[in-house]
C-alpha cells in the first residue's frame, strides 16, 4: 500500500493534507510534492519483494500516492525497455549508450505514467470531471485514463497541436476545444472555466500526482541497472515533470539506502524555437522567463514557461548537468538516424536527446565509457505527418528496375 504521509511545498516547505483534493501551495502557489514514510518503505519495498511484482510502474506502490489498489486506473504503463544502442553508440564513439524507450507506453508516450497516477488519485478523492490544457500527448493520455475511470474529460489544446492528439481524445469521448494560441492560453481557459464547470484541472505540476507517475522513470532506470545510476541522463524538457520526477526518485532511493549520494548528470534538452530553460540556465537565473513566439515541430517541448522551472534548473545544476538547445532540423534528422541504426522510431522530442548528445561529444563533455541514457519519450508513430513517405512506384505491367533500389 501507499506510504504517502503528506504533501510539501517545493518552494516554501508548507505542509498540506494529502487526503483531500489539492492543487498548488496555498501560501506561495508553487507545486506540491508528495512525501512518504521512507523508513517503512525500506521494510516492505525490498529488492526481493520487487521480484514478483507487476511489470508496470505500479510495482512501486509504496512510493506512489494511491491508497487503495482498486482505485488504480492502469493500462499497463511503465516498465519500458532500457535498450542498449550499440550501433548508435559506436557511431558516436561511445561504448555504453542506452535508450529508455517510452514509445511503447499506452497512448504512445510517457505521459501515460503521469496521467495514470493523477487520474487514479483523483478518482480516489471523488473527482468525476477532469480538464487539461495540453500541447498534445498529455491530452491523449488523460482522455484514455479518464475514459477508463468513467470520468468526463475536457481538453483545451493549441490549434496547431498534432492532428493525432485531437483524434485520440475525440475517439475516447473527450470534449476537445482547439485554442487559437499557445499552451499558456489553453491553460487560462481551463482556469477560467473552473467555477462554472466544476472540473478538476490536472495541469502539469498544478496538481501533486502527475510528477509521481513520472518519478517511476527514475525508479525503473535504477532497478534496470541493478541499483546503479548511469553517468548521464539526457531528457527532452517541456513542463519538466520528467526531470523533476526522476530527481525526486533518486533522493527517495538514497534515503531508503538503495543508492549512494552519486547522481547522473541531468541534461535538459529543448528546441531552439522554445528554450526557456536553456536561456535561464545560461544566464544563471533561478526561474525562466516566458519564451515569446515559441515554435517547434517537437510539440511536447513547446512550453514557454513551466510552473516547476526552478525545480528543473535546480536538478540540472545540482547534478552537474547542463541545458542544451537543438534545432528542429537537427532533431528531425536524428529521428531518422535512431531509426536507421537501432530500429527505434523515436518521437522528435526523443530524437532531440541524440542531437544534444552529439554536441556534448563534440565538446568533449562525455567520456567514451560513460553510461548515457537517452530518453525517447514517445512513439514516432504519432508524428508521421512530419516525415516523408516518397517511394518509387512499380507498375506490375512493366519490368521493374531492381538495380535502381540499390542507389
Ligand atoms: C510532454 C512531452 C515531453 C516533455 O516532458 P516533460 O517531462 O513535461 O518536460 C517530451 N516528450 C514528449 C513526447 C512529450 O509528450
Ligand atoms: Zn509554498
Amino acid at each position: 500500500m501507499s506510504l504517502m504521509t503528506h504533501l510539501e511545498c517545493s518552494r516554501c516547505g508548507t505542509r498540506h493534507e494529502a487526503d483531500e483534493l489539492q492543487t498548488v501551495c496555498r501560501k506561495c502557489g508553487k507545486p506540491l510534492l508528495p512525501r512518504y514514510d521512507l523508513e517503512a518503505a525500506k521494510k516492505s519495498l525490498t529488492k526481493e519483494a520487487l521480484v514478483g511484482r507487476v511489470s508496470s510502474m505500479w510495482r512501486y506502490l509504496e512510493l506512489l500516492p494511491v491508497r487503495r489498489k482498486e482505485n488504480i486506473v492502469s493500462l499497463g504503463e511503465g516498465w519500458t525497455p532500457l535498450t542498449p544502442a550499440k550501433r548508435l553508440g559506436e557511431s558516436l564513439g561511445l561504448s555504453n549508450l542506452l535508450i529508455k524507450d517510452e514509445g511503447l507506453m499506452p497512448t504512445g508516450s510517457f505521459k501515460a505514467r503521469g496521467l495514470s497516477a493523477a487520474v487514479s488519485r483523483a478518482k480516489e478523492l471523488g473527482v468525476t470531471r477532469v480538464a487539461l490544457p495540453s500541447a498534445g500527448n498529455a491530452a491523449g493520455a488523460m482522455a484514455a485514463y479518464g475514459a477508463r475511470a468513467g470520468m468526463e474529460v475536457y481538453v483545451f489544446m493549441p490549434g496547431d497541436a498534432p492532428r493525432v492528439n485531437a483524434v485520440e481524445c475525440l475517439v475516447t469521448g473527450a470534449k476537445v476545444v482547439k485554442v487559437r494560441g499557445l499552451i499558456s492560453d489553453a491553460g487560462k481557459l481551463v482556469k477560467d472555466g473552473e467555477r462554472e464547470m466544476r472540473w478538476f484541472s490536472v495541469t502539469t505540476l498544478a496538481e501533486p500526482y502527475r510528477v509521481e507517475g513520472k518519478k517511476t522513470m527514475g525508479l525503473e532506470v535504477a532497478e534496470q541497472l541493478g541499483w546503479k545510476l548511469p553517468d548521464v541522463i539526457i531528457y527532452p524538457t517541456g513542463g519538466g515533470t520528467g526531470i523533476i520526477g526522476m530527481w525526486k526518485a533518486f533522493d527517495e532511493l538514497e534515503e531508503m539506502g538503495w543508492i549512494g549520494p552519486e547522481r547522473p548528470r541531468m541534461v535538459s534538452v529543448q528546441a531552439e524555437g522554445c528554450s526557456p530553460v536553456v536561456r535561464a540556465y545560461a544566464e544563471g537565473k533561478e526561474e525562466c522567463e516566458f519564451f515569446e513566439g515559441a515554435s517547434t515541430a517537437a510539440a511536447g517541448l513547446r512550453v514557454p514557461k513551466a510552473l516547476g522551472d526552478f525545480l528543473i534548473l535546480r536538478a540540472v545544476r545540482e547534478s552537474g548537468g547542463e541545458a542544451i538547445a537543438v534545432s528542429d532540423a537537427e532533431l528531425m534528422a536524428d529521428v531518422s538516424e535512431i531509426a536507421r541504426l537501432e530500429g527505434i522510431f523515436a518521437c522528435p522530442e526523443g530524437a532531440a536527446t541524440l542531437s544534444a548528445l552529439r554536441k556534448m561529444v563534440d565538446a568533449g563533455r562525455v567520456d567514451h565509457d560513460d553510461s548515457v541514457i537517452l530518453f525517447n519519450t514517445g512513439s514516432g508513430l504519432k508524428y508521421t505527418d512530419l516525415l516523408p513517405d516518397e517511394a518509387p512506384i512499380a507498375d506490375p505491367k512493366k519490368p521493374f528496375d531492381y538495380a535502381s533500389l540499390r542507389g
